[in-house]
């Protein structure tokens, strides 16, 4: 049987953090399903096709990574993959209490997927895509924080807003 696995998430925009977990999980598991959520509620800077395409340039070499996107609640989405694997990412302490709610909130709306945290080289476990929109829109230098792409989106599209 194959071992596949979810990695659901904003990525608005995808930072090396996420492409760290990427990597770490893509060695793991036979396939990753890197999967962007539309996320109504949270309003963000890229659209979800904006987010896809760039995780897919980011990422999409990998053989056993796909990118997909979803608006329902993450556990139908896992569950409509035929998937029971959801891969979130630790950076701090801070990150515990959100991932450890949202995690028991999982199990109890299906008690057959498990959550998998993954932590990030240590160099990548202070990035946030919030303070890299912040650190952007002051026009700071993001070379360290995101591929170069990004970049150069995150200056069109908060410099052109
Ligand atoms: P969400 O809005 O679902 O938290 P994010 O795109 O911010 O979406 O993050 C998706 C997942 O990746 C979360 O589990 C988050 O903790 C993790 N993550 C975000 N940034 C990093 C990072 N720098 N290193 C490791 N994991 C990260």
């Amino acid at each position: 049987m194959k071992r596949n696995a979810v990695y659901p998430g904003t990525f608005d925009p995808v930072t090396y953090g996420h492409i760290d977990i990427i990597k770490r999980a893509a060695r793991i598991f036979d396939e990753l399903v890197v999967a962007v959520a539309h996320n109504a509620e949270k309003p963000s800077l890229f659209s979800t096709e904006e987010r896809v395409d760039m995780l897919k340039k980011s990422v999409g070499h990998i053989r056993n990574v796909k990118i997909d996107d979803f608006d329902s609640l993450v556990v139908k989405y896992v569950k409509s993959k035929g998937i029971n694997v959801i891969i979130r990412g630790l950076r701090m302490i801070s990150d515990f209490e959100y991932e450890f709610q949202m995690a028991l909130t999982n199990r109890k709306l299906n008690k057959n997927i498990e959550t998998i945290f993954m932590m990030p080289n240590e160099s990548y476990s202070y990035l946030s895509s919030r303070l890299i929109k912040e650190t952007a829109s002051l026009g700071a230098n993001l070379g360290a924080f995101v591929p170069k792409f990004v970049e150069k989106k995150l200056k069109e599209k908060l410099w052109t807003a």
